[in-house]
């Protein structure tokens, strides 16, 4: 049996004391990636640092203009939040299809950005939105965040510490996701945000990346007819077993046609 020390301090500053040191040292948020990994012998820490003793990375706050969401907030608590639902209903919605009640009530928001599985849901959110990853050293824009698969911006020592979220004009977001594991096969988040449109893909490829050519086109004419003819090139995405590259190219398109559709018609609703 392998054996590693626990720690649970109830001070950023002593998780990043912990951190300090120079064997090999994990925080544990959720554990729905990590523990795995360790059973599976993928993550071998010497040390874990469990940062559910820290009261002030988890909870919600927003004003009009920003939504700031805590590191260690699991994923039910964002799908239920009244702050949330009111100021971005697409992210409370991302939040409350993720996975299922097991993982929703243990997963966290920072555990999810930290790990950039290339098939979750939260780094599309964050991609449209322009939102900020903010870290117990700095703030980092999510463009800059997201920089590989399961690779992020994240020194040795760094951790999250909340999210923040612009407010959108409105977002929708689909997904296409696999009925064995509920992670996205393709996922689309659509921002209609003072800046413009902006469009994030996740699932499709080895890292969430923006489709520019989508954002181009909406920018010209916002509705779902002007993707009507819209090709999404299946250079660079993902082919394996899930699906081929021209199969999730296909999806980019018809659930970026989906979430423009929600978004026109919730315009129209209100
Ligand atoms: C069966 C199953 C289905 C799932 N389905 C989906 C899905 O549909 N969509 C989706 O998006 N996700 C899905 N997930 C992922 C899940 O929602 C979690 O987001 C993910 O497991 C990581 O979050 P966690 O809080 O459990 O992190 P942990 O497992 O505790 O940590 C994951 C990694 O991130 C690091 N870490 C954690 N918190 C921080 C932090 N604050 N700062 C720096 N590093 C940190 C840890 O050291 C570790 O390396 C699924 C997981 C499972 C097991």
């Amino acid at each position: 049996m392998r054996t590693f020390e626990y720690e649970r301090p109830s001070t950023l500053d002593s998780v990043s004391a912990a951190l300090a040191s120079d064997r090999d040292v994990r925080v544990l948020a959720g554990g729905m990636t990590l523990i795995p990994s360790m059973k599976m012998r993928l993550a071998t820490p010497d040390t874990i640092v469990d940062l559910g003793g820290i009261p002030e990375l988890v909870g919600v706050t927003a004003d009009d203009e920003v939504v700031a969401i805590g590191a260690m907030t699991t994923h039910a608590r964002v799908a239920g939040s009244e702050e949330v639902r009111r100021s971005i209903p697409a992210l409370a919605e991302l939040a409350g299809a993720i996975g299922d009640p097991q993982v929703r009530n243990r997963g966290t928001i920072g555990g999810s950005v930290a790990n950039n599985d290339p098939a979750s849901d939260y780094p599309a959110a964050l991609l449209a939105l322009n939102a900020t990853v903010h870290t117990n050293r700095r703030s980092v824009p999510a463009a800059s965040f997201f920089t590989g698969m399961f690779e992020t911006a994240l020194d040795v020592g760094e951790i999250v510490t909340r999210v923040s979220f612009p407010v959108p004009l409105s977002a929708a977001y689909e997904k296409f996701r696999s009925p064995a594991s509920r992670y996205a096969l393709v996922g689309v988040f659509v921002a209609v945000t003072r800046e413009g449109v902006r469009v994030a893909v996740t699932g499709a490829a080895p890292c969430v990346f923006r489709a520019t050519t989508i954002e181009s086109t909406l920018a010209e004419r916002f509705g779902p007819d002007a993707l009507e003819n819209f090709r999404f090139p299946r250079e660079g995405l993902n082919d394996d077993m899930h699906g081929d590259a021209a199969y999730r190219a296909h999806l980019v398109t018809v659930l970026a046609r989906k979430a423009v559709g929600r978004i026109v018609a919730s315009s129209g609703s209100r």
